[in-house]
């Protein structure tokens, strides 16, 4: 999507133009490291309710797997482009290098928006994009998983279309399932919670107690959603949230000084996040405009829906009171806006280090498939935290030492560790 004008891959390569230049990486690394090393454009026909056949487009990126099979989600979005798509696959590199898991960077996505689709058309279109990429795929290869308005359901047809054409049971061909089919335990609060475990240490970096602070959220999807209920649990309080209104097409935020309750609010929420005016309104919501999220006076911003959110134009908005921002999106910022963000002192944490823990519980998950033996919940979640907290400290260590923006710093680690890996196969 180029959302506001800006396109994520050129984002997404001129982040990684910044440090391959500072790291002095040698041009034939460069020129791998900058693109995809494989990417698929596909057509899926799907026979809709009507009786008629649509041909909805297809995409699936895989960016880089010299440290592992590629490994990312899958975005139902109307306004989905290939190119976002290889900015998301290339962040997704990155995103498994900073956490040091064994997998390689890859995204997939169709353009559609399941807001105007049945669950059988829904199903339709994950069948034909497996039947598409059948060969391509796989548990040694390419591992898919949930992204923007997909969830464990598509990722169980997915599977399903897989196995049915491979012949065999191949649950570590995708994660994201559901418990009880092949999922992890603490998989759909991963990616939430893993934001939460980065602000907890960045807090205490600045010298902040949780208590002591605000938090502004945009999106109210499944990563804003489980990003709020551990916040409030370490003691945060969230005062505004915001989501998309599919009626109005546009977003809407909501506020609610004392703080806003994730259960009451999920209870007037339709199955993408999004939020009834009315019905918060009633709940003694204030309804106010989309953007109102990112001028809160808050010590947190949480930009958790999509990408290009916060950019030139309206970073100069956040007020003072900002002390950090946690990407629990991929891409939410663009550069012009981590310049305002760098002058002003705040804090940021990128989104491939802040948002890795759905990819971590998903590797966990991949891991306990392909041994066919499970853990309990405590156990997921404690590592991810281990995890977490250990990538977090290794960039905000180097970024002290080195002088860097968080995002810089991450960046040196993850394309250091994957230039490695590529170096010692011989391919550059
Ligand atoms: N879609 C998620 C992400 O952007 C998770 C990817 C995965 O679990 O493979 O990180």
């Amino acid at each position: 999507m180029a959302i506001r004008g800006v396109n994520a891959f050129d984002v997404a390569q001129a982040q990684f133009d910044k440090v391959a230049a500072m790291l002095d990486l040698d041009p034939a690394t460069r020129e791998l490291l900058r693109q995809p090393m494989r990417e698929y454009s596909f057509a899926v026909p799907v026979r809709m309710d009507d009786g008629a056949v649509r041909i909805f487009r297809g995409f699936r990126v895989q960016h880089n797997d010299a440290r592992g099979p590629a490994k990312g989600g899958i975005r139902f979005h109307p306004q989905e482009t290939l190119d976002t798509v290889r900015a998301l696959a290339m962040w997704m590199t990155w995103k498994c290098a900073v956490v040091d898991i064994p997998l390689g960077g890859g995204k997939g996505g169709v353009i559609c928006d399941p807001h105007h689709l049945s669950e059988r058309e829904q199903e339709g279109i994950c069948r034909g994009w497996v039947r598409q990429l059948a060969r391509n795929v796989g548990p040694v290869s390419d591992v898919p998983a949930p992204d923007v308005m997909t969830s464990g359901k598509h990722m169980l047809w997915m599977l399903d279309e897989f196995e049915a054409i491979h012949g065999g049971h191949y649950p570590g061909f995708i994660t994201g399932k559901p418990v009880g089919a092949g999922g992890s335990q603490g998989r759909t609060e991963a990616t939430g919670y893993g934001v939460v475990y980065t602000i907890r240490e960045a807090l205490k970096q600045l010298g902040l107690r949780p208590d002591q602070t605000r938090a502004s959220v945009q999106g109210f999807g499944n990563v804003a959603q489980y990003a709020i209920r551990l916040y409030r649990e370490i003691g945060g309080t969230v005062t505004c949230v915001s989501s998309w209104d599919n009626e109005a097409q546009q977003a809407v935020s909501f506020r609610k000084g004392e703080g806003i309750d994730p259960d009451e609010l999920v209870g007037v929420t339709d199955r993408f996040g999004g939020i009834d005016q009315a019905k918060a309104r009633d709940l003694g919501y204030e309804i106010l405009p989309g953007d109102a999220w990112l001028e809160q006076p808050v010590e947190i911003l949480i930009p958790s829906a999509l990408e290009n959110q916060l950019d030139g134009d309206n970073a100069p908005r956040v007020k003072p009171t900002v002390k950090l921002i946690a990407e629990g999106a991929n891409g939410p910022t663009t550069p012009d806006a981590d310049k305002v963000f760098a002058e002003r002192g705040i804090l940021l944490i990128p989104d491939f280090l802040a948002n890795a823990g759905g990819v971590t519980c998903s590797y966990y998950e991949q891991v306990q498939s392909n041994m066919n033996m499970y853990w309990p919940k405590d156990e997921v979640l404690g590592r991810l935290d281990l995890t977490m907290t250990a990538a977090y400290h290794a960039v905000a260590e180097l970024a002290q030492r080195r002088k860097l923006a968080l995002r810089d710093a991450a960046y040196v680690i993850s394309i250091s560790r994957v230039a490695q890996a590529c170096h010692e196969r011989g391919w550059v």
